[in-house]
């Protein structure tokens, strides 16, 4: 990549850095989005429960309260034109005493105050009317209609895959190394990273858990991220209607406890913990955190069988000592911005985020970028087709366009090689990158079978050897050669 010259470069493609991209590119700009990943969403975007909140749970006042049931109606309206798969299922805090009923009345007027529309509080006798896998010893919860599930990975994908058509441009394994300053140190110029410089009089961090560090290289010691691990289990959609509504406990100084919750596809989510740790990067699970999950899961919905787990997985949580979102334009270096910090509910709030920045920018920073309507700009987009999702007659004319449509690749989730090449076609370019577009090795054999057929089409279809393909990036490759060529090798 050489130097190349920008309005705005935003550091970091999870859904604060899609949203915003998109939002931004409504507009006649020139918009750099980088990230040190080779596939999106990486970091928090793609562990998390999923979940668009409705937005009780922040105390009035703060910047989430604001953001959260803003978020939650924009992704209700933006989930058609923008095609990712948003299930309305509603959520229920479960209450087990006299106490919590107290606290699911606070969270009862606090969601009231944050205008979250249609809360109410039942009996747990009504809510096993509803759910009959609830446990017996629930005795209030408080309903609240407009949470949904929601895929993570397409919503992220359909945000950046929107902002590209409108002509953002993205660099994967980009990683900002240092900010650009103007000599007195007053301005932004751009950044510099390990593949070259971008030159740019706005950048904007949305760098999750390295949001802190980032801000640093501005001069910005105002917050600090204590990355807060969250492991979870995945279970089969054999089990996925045991429940129909995302169920929490009642929340703790730690957080909104473990959560049982259907997923977009039909599987059963369970987690996550809350665990400060020093590393930025360390997503591995613990033996003592997963008995936690199992523990926390079984309170709410007591016959989950531990047996249809098929995988578990890990998520880091921004978590700023701020205790709320860090959303600002500084003063110096001028053009800095920072989405920092941005923990849970984060993906719910992250279109509303978007927008405030947005205003934010057109208030601040008029006199280094302007914002120009772009009358060319293309409100929707479509995701690759959902095969498993067609009627058979929707099926059997995608087949007879195009016969790879008819080839099934992954068993588990019904993914079809044209599914695979039109996601490699649209930027997929390692095996994670494919399941994230098409769901291929998400399912029960979590890629056993499919996961060899995935390489050889992805080597096919880039003109690599299988050699060169990768998990996700970097030094992931699943094949160092052939076997025969080692054991000859081991012989000598
Ligand atoms: C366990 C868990 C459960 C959660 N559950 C929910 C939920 O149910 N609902 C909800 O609303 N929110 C939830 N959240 C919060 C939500 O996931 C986050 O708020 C949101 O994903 C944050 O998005 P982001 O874009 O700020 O950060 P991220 O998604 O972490 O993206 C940051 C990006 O910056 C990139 N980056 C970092 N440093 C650099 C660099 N130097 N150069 C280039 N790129 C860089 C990273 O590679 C990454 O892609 C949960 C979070 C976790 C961890």
């Amino acid at each position: 990549m050489t130097d190349k010259t920008f309005d705005i470069v935003i550091v970091g493609a999870g859904i604060v850095g899609a949203t915003l991209a998109r939002e931004l590119s409504a507009y006649s700009l020139r918009v750099a989005v980088i990230d040190k990943a080779s596939d999106i969403p990486s970091g928090a975007s793609r562990a998390n429960s999923a979940m668009i909140h409705a937005g009780y749970d922040d105390q009035p006042g703060t910047i989430k309260a604001d953001f959260c049931p803003i978020g939650n109606r924009l992704y209700h309206e933006l989930a058609a034109p923008l095609d990712f798969t948003l299930k309305e299922c509603g959520s229920y805090v479960c209450g087990f005493d006299d106490d919590d009923r107290i606290h699911l009345e606070k969270l009862l007027e606090q969601g009231r105050a944050n205008r979250v529309p249609g809360l109410e509080i039942i009996s747990g006798e009504t809510l096993r009317r509803r759910e009959p896998y609830a446990s017996g010893d629930i005795t209030h919860a408080l309903r609240a209609p407009t949470g949904a599930v929601i895929n993570n990975f397409e919503a992220v994908l359909a945000f950046i895959d929107n902002a590209q058509q409108n002509g953002v441009e993205l660099f994967l394994e980009t990683e900002l190394k240092d900010l650009l300053l103007s000599a007195d140190g007053a301005e932004v110029v751009g950044v510099a990273t390990n593949r070259g410089r971008l030159f740019a009089p706005v950048v904007v961090n949305a760098a999750g858990v390295y949001s802190d560090l980032v801000a640093r290289m501005a001069g910005d010691d105002s917050f600090f991220i204590r990355p807060t691990r969250g492991e979870y289990y995945i279970m089969d959609k054999r089990i996925g209607s045991l429940v129909n509504s995302f169920f929490f406990a009642c929340p703790t100084p730690k957080g909104k406890g473990i959560t049982v919750a259907p997923t977009a596809e039909n599987n059963l989510l369970i987690g996550p913990t809350s665990i400060v740790q020093p590393g930025r990067d360390d997503t591995s699970t613990t033996a003592d955190g997963l008995a936690e999950v199992i523990d926390g899961a079984r309170r709410l919905i007591p016959s989950i069988p531990l047996n249809m787990a098929i995988t578990a997985f890990s998520g880091l949580r921004a978590n700023p000592d701020t205790k709320d979102f860090i959303v600002n334009v500084l003063e110096r270096p001028l053009g800095f911005v920072n989405a920092a910090g941005i923990k849970s509910p984060g993906f719910t709030s992250a279109p509303a985020i978007a927008c405030h920045l947005v205003e934010l920018m057109k208030d601040r920073l008029a006199k280094r970028i302007s914002f120009i309507p772009d009358p060319t700009f293309i409100p929707e987009r479509k995701h690759t087709p959902r095969f498993e999702m067609l009627s058979l007659e929707e099926k059997r004319r995608l087949a007879e366009a195009d016969p790879r449509y008819a080839q099934i690749v992954c068993r588990c989730e019904m993914v079809t090689e044209g599914q695979i090449v039109e996601a490699i076609t649209r930027g997929a370019r390692t095996v994670a990158a494919v399941k994230i577009w098409t769901r291929a090795g998400a399912g029960r054999c979590q890629g056993g079978f499919c996961g060899p057929r995935v390489v050889d089409i992805l080597a096919r279809e880039l003109g690599v050897s299988c050699e060169e393909i990768t998990r996700h990036g970097g030094h992931s490759r699943y094949l160092v050669g052939k076997t025969k060529d080692y054991w000859f090798r081991g012989e000598n």
